[in-house]
């Protein structure tokens, strides 16, 4: 088949979150299948040094009406690697700026117009370049594009066949403007209806996604159910529920390329399930990036690598903070974001000096790090569609302690100790409510297990042999793809 994915993100290009690893992971296994893809991204500055030696236009200028303005969008070719062909939409008055979709005080007011701009392109430039049976659109930001295809391309022939299919990474994240949105984008007024675009008076992308989409994905099978209920759906619930018979829940892979620690290019040492010996010195080598090289061997390192946002749940981890540090155990905070986390996990490491240490980066390399050099990994989230650190941290030994919720519950299997420890099943440790105690208590449950060597290493084991590779993910995409592919022929 044919398949145009158009993202906001993917590694290696531009990456602020998991979106990004799918994007760059899910059609080179595609293409393994057999599969065309074609891959559509902004160029963004942080774009522009990946093209600098082979900046190549294939279109040179595609023209994007507005009410009284036209806009230009070039598109250059980004070349073909492992057999996904790459372009980029090229508009510098939108798109080269710092940020992805805003600065730290806030996203960019025009962002409807960014994204909006990026969708209209892609479809133009494959009626250039090549219809797809499949446009596959991930999140808000190009959600716009079924929209589009339904509405002012209905018309279009060349367009008049190809399916689309919506993945909801994150169902917090919609994409609200205002309601002259609508015309501004030169789209019908009368799709500003509760039962299309509309929400509270706003201009919703995502539901307008949920809505002209041939079908829905997310990306894991209990985020499928939750974003259906009240709790989860952000307001969509209703929507998505008028949906459930189109809606499927894949689970995200792993890209083991990147993330094995028997070939982690990252770490100080290799390891693997059955010759655990150079986690020691990954161990050592966090604890020497972090500042925290007077930690005792036998002191149990809490690793978390993580987006500082209210999803992610660390207000319940400041709420244990105290108590968990009257235990032997020592922290590792890598993560970046809003402000007031920022700000809680500061004042936690000044509290606990040589205990508990942070950095507030974006750093690919500390990362692996400390998945490698961690003996237990945490994440409590309130939600976590799929969520990717859990199932590296099962391939790296870092035993997670996760909330269970979404892709946590799906992917984390809790510890069974058994009659004979050494034969003992699961993974992990989880906790249902969203509270503090709850929290401690799945730590405390880790903790216990850990001095006990034995039992510990079959519980590492357990999980560094799961394999959440992109293969079987990546048939149930064709399959969903195969389905619409059949309802539009
Ligand atoms: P989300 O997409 O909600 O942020 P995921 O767990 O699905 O959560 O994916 C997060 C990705 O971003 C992982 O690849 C993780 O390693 C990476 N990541 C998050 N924060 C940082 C950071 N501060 N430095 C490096 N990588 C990070």
């Amino acid at each position: 088949m044919r398949i145009v994915f158009a993202a906001s993100e993917c590694v290696p290009f531009a990456k602020t979150g998991g979106l990004a690893d799918v994007v760059g992971a899910l059609p080179p296994e595609l293409v393994k299948l057999g599969h065309e893809v074609t891959v559509y991204l902004p160029l963004y500055a942080v774009v522009r040094p990946h093209l600098a030696d082979r900046w190549k236009y294939v279109i040179r200028s595609i023209t994007i009406p507005y009410e009284s303005y036209n806009r230009f969008a070039g598109i250059v070719d980004g070349g073909k690697r492992n057999g996904v062909q790459y372009y980029f939409v090229d508009c510098p008055e939108l798109f080269d700026r710092q940020g992805l979709y805003g600065t730290p005080t806030g996203d960019y007011p025009n962002n409807w117009e960014r994204f909006g701009l990026f969708c209209r392109a892609v479809l133009e430039a494959s009626k250039i370049l090549g219809v797809p049976q499949i446009f596959h659109v991930h999140d808000w930001q190009s959600a716009i594009l079924p929209i589009y295809l339904r509405t002012i391309y209905a018309p279009d022939p060349l367009l008049a066949s190809a399916g689309t299919v919506l993945t909801i990474h994150n169902a917090g994240y919609q994409g609200w403007f205002p309601p002259q949105t609508t015309e501004r984008l030169l789209l019908p007024w009368e799709i500003f209806t509760m039962d299309r675009v509309e929400q509270f008076n706003t201009f919703n992308f995502l539901k307008g996604g949920i809505v002209y989409s041939d079908m829905l994905t997310t990306v894991s099978r209990k985020y499928a159910e939750e974003i259906q209920t009240a709790e989860f759906g952000n307001n969509l619930e209703g929507i998505l529920r008028s949906r459930a018979a189109d809606l499927r829940g894949i689970l995200n892979g792993v890209d083991y390329a990147q993330w094995d620690p028997a070939r982690d290019g990252y770490l100080a040492a290799h390891y693997t399930a059955n010759v655990l010996t150079g986690k020691q010195e990954c161990r050592a080598d966090l604890l020497h990036a972090f500042g925290l090289e007077s930690v005792s061997a036998t002191t149990p390192v809490l690793g978390i690598v993580s987006r500082f946002a209210t999803q992610k749940g660390f207000d319940i981890l400041s709420g244990i903070a105290d108590e968990l540090m009257r235990r032997d155990v020592s922290v590792a905070v890598l993560g970046s974001g809003e402000a007031y986390y920022e700000n809680l996990f500061r004042e936690f490491a000044a509290r606990y000096p040589g205990r508990v240490s942070l950095r507030v980066k974006y750093d690919e390399a500390l990362a692996h790090k400390v998945e490698a050099g961690s003996d237990i990994f945490l994440m409590p989230s309130r939600y976590e569609p799929s969520g990717l650190n859990q199932m590296y941290s099962l391939r790296y030994g870092a035993v997670p302690v996760v909330r269970a919720t979404g892709g946590l519950d799906d992917t984390i299997e809790e510890w069974n100790a058994g009659t004979n420890p050494e034969q003992g099943t699961g993974t992990g440790f989880k906790f249902y409510g969203y509270a503090p105690g709850d929290f401690l208590a799945a730590i405390d449950r880790a903790l216990a297990v850990f001095p006990q060597k034995s039992a510990w290493h079959r519980l590492m084991r357990n999980g560094m042999v799961k394999n959440y590779s992109w293969t079987q993910p990546a048939r149930q995409y064709v399959e969903v793809y195969s389905e619409v592919a059949k309802r539009r022929s």
